[in-house]
Protein backbone atom coordinates (compact mmCIF):
# COMPACT_ATOMS: atom_id res chain seq x y z
CA UNK A 1 0.00 0.00 0.00
CA UNK A 2 1.05 3.35 -1.16
CA UNK A 3 1.07 6.42 1.55
CA UNK A 4 -1.72 8.96 0.87
CA UNK A 5 -0.12 12.35 1.14
CA UNK A 6 -3.39 13.78 1.13
CA UNK A 7 -5.39 11.99 4.45
CA UNK A 8 -6.39 13.63 7.31
CA UNK A 9 -3.50 13.76 9.42
CA UNK A 10 -1.10 14.51 6.52
CA UNK A 11 -3.17 17.56 6.34
CA UNK A 12 -2.93 17.94 10.36
CA UNK A 13 0.82 17.80 10.38
CA UNK A 14 1.24 20.27 7.54
CA UNK A 15 -0.87 22.41 9.67
CA UNK A 16 -3.72 23.08 6.47
CA UNK A 17 -6.02 21.56 8.89
CA UNK A 18 -6.91 22.44 12.03
CA UNK A 19 -6.75 20.18 15.15
CA UNK A 20 -6.06 21.09 18.97
CA UNK A 21 -3.01 20.21 19.37
CA UNK A 22 -1.68 18.96 23.01
CA UNK A 23 1.76 18.45 22.73
CA UNK A 24 4.71 17.79 19.95
CA UNK A 25 7.64 16.43 19.68
CA UNK A 26 10.35 15.96 17.24
CA UNK A 27 8.83 13.37 15.37
CA UNK A 28 5.35 12.99 16.55
CA UNK A 29 2.27 15.24 17.69
CA UNK A 30 -0.98 14.89 19.99
CA UNK A 31 -4.17 16.31 19.38
CA UNK A 32 -7.74 15.87 20.73
CA UNK A 33 -10.35 13.33 18.49
CA UNK A 34 -12.75 15.05 17.06
CA UNK A 35 -15.03 12.18 18.11
CA UNK A 36 -14.34 11.32 21.47
CA UNK A 37 -15.04 8.68 23.34
CA UNK A 38 -13.93 8.83 26.05
CA UNK A 39 -13.74 12.23 28.83
CA UNK A 40 -9.76 12.04 27.56
CA UNK A 41 -9.61 10.97 23.31
CA UNK A 42 -6.14 11.88 22.46
CA UNK A 43 -4.67 10.72 18.69
CA UNK A 44 -1.25 10.07 18.83
CA UNK A 45 0.94 10.74 15.28
CA UNK A 46 4.21 10.25 13.91
CA UNK A 47 4.56 13.21 11.27
CA UNK A 48 6.67 10.93 9.28
CA UNK A 49 4.77 9.11 6.16
CA UNK A 50 4.04 4.97 8.01
CA UNK A 51 0.44 4.10 7.63
CA UNK A 52 0.35 1.88 9.99
CA UNK A 53 2.23 -0.01 13.29
CA UNK A 54 4.26 -2.53 11.48
CA UNK A 55 5.00 0.03 8.48
CA UNK A 56 6.08 2.22 11.08
CA UNK A 57 8.56 -0.38 13.08
CA UNK A 58 9.76 -1.54 9.62
CA UNK A 59 11.08 1.87 8.45
CA UNK A 60 11.17 4.28 11.03
CA UNK A 61 14.36 5.23 12.85
CA UNK A 62 15.04 4.25 16.29
CA UNK A 63 14.88 7.60 17.71
CA UNK A 64 11.58 8.73 15.53
CA UNK A 65 9.84 4.93 17.27
CA UNK A 66 11.53 6.29 20.35
CA UNK A 67 10.22 9.54 20.42
CA UNK A 68 6.93 8.65 19.76
CA UNK A 69 6.67 6.23 22.68
CA UNK A 70 7.51 8.70 25.14
CA UNK A 71 5.18 11.44 23.96
CA UNK A 72 2.33 8.90 24.88
CA UNK A 73 4.19 8.39 28.31
CA UNK A 74 4.43 12.22 28.36
CA UNK A 75 0.61 12.37 28.03
CA UNK A 76 0.28 9.63 31.02
CA UNK A 77 2.24 11.66 33.03
CA UNK A 78 0.76 15.36 32.10
CA UNK A 79 -2.71 13.76 33.01
CA UNK A 80 -2.15 11.64 36.03
CA UNK A 81 -2.98 8.47 34.35
CA UNK A 82 -0.21 6.20 35.89
CA UNK A 83 -2.75 4.87 38.58
CA UNK A 84 -6.22 5.54 37.29
CA UNK A 85 -5.25 3.67 33.93
CA UNK A 86 -5.86 4.46 30.29
CA UNK A 87 -6.28 2.07 26.72
CA UNK A 88 -4.02 3.21 23.95
CA UNK A 89 -5.73 1.44 20.71
CA UNK A 90 -3.92 1.36 17.10
CA UNK A 91 -6.45 0.33 14.67
CA UNK A 92 -4.36 -0.89 11.78
CA UNK A 93 -6.04 -1.69 7.91
CA UNK A 94 -9.16 -3.65 6.94
CA UNK A 95 -10.05 -5.92 9.78
CA UNK A 96 -8.77 -3.50 12.06
CA UNK A 97 -11.12 -1.07 10.62
CA UNK A 98 -8.45 1.75 10.22
CA UNK A 99 -10.36 5.10 9.21
CA UNK A 100 -7.37 6.93 8.66
CA UNK A 101 -4.43 5.79 6.82
CA UNK A 102 -1.40 6.90 8.98
CA UNK A 103 -0.56 5.57 11.92
CA UNK A 104 -2.00 6.98 14.94
CA UNK A 105 -2.61 5.40 18.22
CA UNK A 106 -5.62 6.45 20.65
CA UNK A 107 -4.85 7.33 24.10
CA UNK A 108 -8.22 6.66 26.04
CA UNK A 109 -9.00 7.64 29.30
CA UNK A 110 -10.86 9.61 32.43
CA UNK A 111 -13.73 7.22 33.45
CA UNK A 112 -13.88 3.17 33.45
CA UNK A 113 -13.76 1.87 29.79
CA UNK A 114 -15.17 -0.63 30.22
CA UNK A 115 -14.12 -4.25 28.53
CA UNK A 116 -13.15 -4.04 25.07
P1 LIG B 1 -9.32 4.96 13.24
O1 LIG B 1 -10.70 4.44 13.06
O2 LIG B 1 -8.60 5.16 11.95
O3 LIG B 1 -8.53 4.18 14.23
O4 LIG B 1 -9.49 6.38 13.94
C1 LIG B 1 -9.54 7.58 13.26
C2 LIG B 1 -9.93 8.63 14.27
O5 LIG B 1 -9.70 9.91 13.72
C3 LIG B 1 -11.41 8.59 14.68
O6 LIG B 1 -11.51 8.39 16.09
C4 LIG B 1 -11.96 9.95 14.24
O7 LIG B 1 -12.89 10.49 15.16
C5 LIG B 1 -10.71 10.79 14.15
N1 LIG B 1 -10.78 11.85 13.16
C6 LIG B 1 -11.25 11.75 11.88
N2 LIG B 1 -11.14 12.93 11.24
C7 LIG B 1 -10.57 13.79 12.13
C8 LIG B 1 -10.22 15.18 12.04
O8 LIG B 1 -10.37 15.85 11.02
N3 LIG B 1 -9.67 15.73 13.16
C9 LIG B 1 -9.47 15.02 14.31
N4 LIG B 1 -8.93 15.67 15.34
N5 LIG B 1 -9.79 13.72 14.41
C10 LIG B 1 -10.35 13.12 13.35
Amino acid sequence: MIYDDNNIFAKIINKKLFSEIIMESEHAIAFNDIAPKAPIHILIIPKGKYIKYDDFLNKASKKEVYDFFLLINRLVKTYNLEDTGYRLISNAGNDGNQEVPHLHFHLLAGQNLGKM
